[in-house]
């Protein structure tokens, strides 16, 4: 029953069965074979039929459920009647086990804001690069991103016919991330992970001052998270706007559940109140450890050409 759970931990809870659908609908469009793909502003900044699903499901489930939150999404659809194919209901009754971090057991339902990537590395989607896809429900609270959940809908998907496809990553902050195994990068190795498809001179720039031994080329905002917390990628180096609040909202609450920090490349950290400009103007960067070594590496070059 809903009674005796605080609101957080029934968004999250019910946000975890969203993610999951919408993971399945994920795979649902690129088995049927047809992407519908859309150019938004340029030829790297695409959307799917899967894109548009999936934002449908995820808004619509939510905001049937807790009516008075304010739900920020990355696409922009035209107003139309949802089918009730694409509503979750439910619930993961595991997060429901979990005590809510006491600072949040007050928190009301129109306190809450959430940011929605119902797709992250689009690009990479219809490239077949399909475990660089992720789906992102941030929840943010007086500015900050307290709680979050992500969905890779192909974790796996090159391991063999046995493995299980899929998987769904949750957090809180002061309660913890689960659904991964945490790991770090060997001790003084400087592994960056940085965009793939929305590269230019100073995300270049900014990659080489870090003196890195090795370079990752990825698509996804979650998807380099997940290198972070999975000691694949020491940093997640991107020196240019074009990242959203939605790309960065539930990501950087698992890394910071876990230690990490995400910031702007001044070392800022990022707002996600409902008034909030989207777009991440002065970049990101990240790490699970070791922080100030790649912030202070940040070329001043770069710095100046980066307004937050
Ligand atoms: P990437 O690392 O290139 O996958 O980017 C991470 C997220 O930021 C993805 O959702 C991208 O779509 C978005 N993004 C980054 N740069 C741009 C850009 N120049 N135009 C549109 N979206 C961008
Ligand atoms: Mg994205
Ligand atoms: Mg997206």
């Amino acid at each position: 029953m809903a009674c005796g759970h605080t609101v957080l931990m029934r968004l999250v809870a019910s946000a975890y069965a969203v993610a999951q659908k919408a993971g399945m609908i994920v795979r649902r469009v690129i088995a049927e074979g047809d992407l519908g793909i859309v150019e938004k502003t340029c030829a790297t900044d695409l959307q799917t039929k899967a894109d548009r699903l999936v934002q449908m499901s995820i808004c619509s489930s939510l905001a049937r459920k807790f009516p008075k939150l304010t739900i920020i999404g990355e696409e922009d659809l035209p107003p139309e009647e949802v089918d009730q194919e694409l509503i979750e209901d439910g619930q993961w009754e595991e997060i429901l086990k979990q005590p809510c971090p006491s600072q949040y057991s007050a928190i009301k339902e129109e306190d809450l804001v959430v940011w929605v990537d119902p797709l992250d590395g689009t690009k990479e989607y219809t490239e077949g690069l399909l475990d660089n896809v992720t789906v992102l429900i941030g929840i943010a609270y007086e500015g900050k991103a307290i709680a979050g959940v992500i969905n890779q809908p192909y974790y796996n998907y090159q391991a063999g016919p046995d493995a299980v496809l899929g998987r769904t990553i949750w957090g809180v902050l002061g309660l913890g991330a689960f659904g991964f195994q945490l790991k770090e990068v060997p001790a003084g190795k400087h592994i960056i992970t940085t965009t793939r498809s929305h590269s230019n001179q100073l995300v270049m720039d900014c990659v080489t001052a870090m003196n890195p031994d090795d370079v990752l080329r990825v698509g996804g905002a979650g998807n380099k998270i997940i290198q972070l917390i999975e000691g694949k990628a020491s940093a997640y180096v991107f020196a240019s706007p074009g990242c959203k609040k939605w790309d960065t909202c539930a990501p950087e609450v698992i890394l910071h559940a876990v230690g990490g920090k995400l910031t702007d490349i001044h070392g800022n950290a990022l707002q996600y109140n409902k008034e909030v400009k989207h777009m991440n103007s002065a970049g990101v960067l990240a790490t699970l450890r070791n922080y100030d070594y790649y912030a202070s590496r940040v070329p001043q070059s770069v710095k100046n050409a980066l307004v937050p």
